[in-house]
């Protein structure tokens, strides 16, 4: 069925005009004035922006950590996703080592199928580099789509991979066309500050940030941009919290290197004082790298604003506060790290960016949406409003004021990290692919209609058979 989105305001990384939209067989069949179509459904989108769908590049979803798993999975994480305005994630992969990296992801499919109501992608964890790696990584571009490498720089003996590794890792993505993912902070510090703690009998939450202080951010940040540059390769460096890290990006980036950085709603707005805050409750707030002090949050923003930081993932990684995060009781090393994030990445940035002045209504678009499609080969199927695309779209009351809270919230985790924080802003109706997923701001998707994304190479590499498949 065809529909028309009429009286709203588009508005894309580039432009913002007054414009309907017609949709067709899932796609943007036509932009204009005054569109009329017979047989066509009407959405009347007055006093709204539409946008299109956010995309959210970092998400882990059904994942298992530190003794547990994340409390939503592919089915609750997606409707909240799509609740706060985002109709396509990409999900990290998970792998481990001497395992083939096929059977991997067939456990992520396998997480995702027939719960997810928006669609997704995956980015493949490396963590380890060998002639079984090299050999599988090209049938994993050219099959399923995946073409961005997430290597950690942290988290020793579980997830941390060696700076071999690493230099490896972007050295292949170069040949094949990748994006290498780094989460960066220096594992090895990190390791013997957090055993001095306990062993000082420094067991509450706090110490999570104590022992992970923005130097071995940026000490790690810089690493890989040095390693980037040797590789002649590219880089994204996830979930940026500091000066100390932006500094390296920034300089890497003014040597005309090809790196990229992502920061996080919640170092945008929360400060390192939640982990200290009564009764256990910092453990709701404990996440790496950690939030940090609050001068460091006009950093980030200035750094969104003239380009030295491009993207806004979510990193959510939801755990309960009863049951879960209560596994540290005693020893802050015990606390699964991550927050619930999803649900309001793009009204955090809409509120405190667009309506604070911090950012301008374009850059907006292209920070949660638009340069995130570039990047993972997803644009521009995804990431824009114009003829051929998905028809991946937000309409968005700007001028509604509400509270953000667990008790309203998507999510299925037992607290929101942003309780009680005033927002302005919230999507009416969200569709993918032509459908209503949210309509009047209730859920009306299906479990199992998001699609797998198999996304096109980094950059401008040669096209191949299965990536022009991508173009619109
Ligand atoms: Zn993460």
């Amino acid at each position: 069925m065809k529909k028309i989105v009429k009286n709203g305001t588009i508005v894309t990384a580039t432009d913002t005009y007054k414009a309907d939209l017609l949709i067709e067989d899932g796609k943007i069949a036509m932009i204009g004035r005054n569109l009329d179509e017979k047989d066509a459904e009407v959405i009347d989108a007055k006093g709204c922006y539409v946008f299109p769908g956010g995309i959210d590049p970092h998400t882990h979803l059904d994942m298992p950590f530190g003794g547990t798993v994340t409390k939503d999975d592919f089915e609750s994480g997606t409707i909240a996703a799509a609740f706060g305005g985002t109709t396509t994630i990409i999900d990290f992969c998970l792998t481990n080592k001497g395992e083939p990296l096929k059977k991997a992801i067939e456990t992520w499919h396998n997480k995702a199928k027939g719960k997810a109501v928006i669609d997704y992608g995956f980015h493949l964890m490396i963590s380890e580099i060998n002639d079984d790696v090299l050999e599988e990584l090209p049938k994993i571009i050219e099959e399923e789509g995946i073409t961005s490498f997430k290597v950690f720089m942290a988290y020793k003996n579980v997830f941390q991979a060696d700076d071999g590794t690493l230099y490896r890792t972007l050295v292949a993505a170069k040949e094949l066309g990748a994006l290498v993912m780094v989460h960066a902070e220096n594992g090895d510090v990190i390791d013997y500050l957090t055993k001095k703690a306990l062993a000082d009998g420094n067991t509450d939450p706090i110490y999570h940030a104590l022992t992970r202080p923005p130097e071995v951010e940026g000490e790690a940040t810089g690493r890989a941009c040095q390693l980037t540059e040797l590789a002649g390769s590219q880089l994204y460096v996830v979930h940026v919290s500091c000066a100390q890290a932006v500094e390296k990006i920034a300089e890497a980036r003014n040597k005309g290197l090809d790196i990229w950085g992502e920061t996080c709603p919640q170092y945008l707005v929360l400060d390192q004082s939640y982990l200290e805050k009564p009764n256990f409750e910092g453990a709701k707030y404990v996440w790496s790298p950690p939030l940090r002090e609050k001068w460091h949050q006009d950093v980030l923003w200035n750094a969104l604003k003239n380009g030295q930081l491009q993207t806004l993932g979510s990193d959510q990684c939801s755990f309960d506060f009863k049951g879960q995060k209560e596994l540290g009781r005693g020893d802050f090393t015990k606390i699964p790290n991550g927050g619930p994030m999803i649900e309001d990445r793009v009204s955090i940035l809409f509120s405190e960016g667009v309506k604070k002045g911090r950012i301008t209504l374009n850059q907006f678009v292209d920070i949660m949406s638009t340069r995130i499609a570039k990047l993972f080969g997803l644009f521009p199927k995804k990431g824009t409003i114009a003829v051929g695309a998905d028809a991946d779209l937000v309409i968005f009351d700007p001028n509604v004021e509400r509270v953000i809270s667990a008790e309203t919230h998507h999510m299925s985790v037992d607290y929101n990290a942003f309780e009680g924080m005033k927002v302005t802003g919230e999507p009416v109706s969200v569709l993918s692919r032509g459908e209503f997923v949210i309509r009047d701001k209730t859920f009306v998707g299906k479990p199992g209609y998001g699609q797998y994304l198999n996304r096109a190479r980094y950059g401008n590499y040669a096209v191949s058979k299965r990536d022009e498949k991508l173009t619109i």
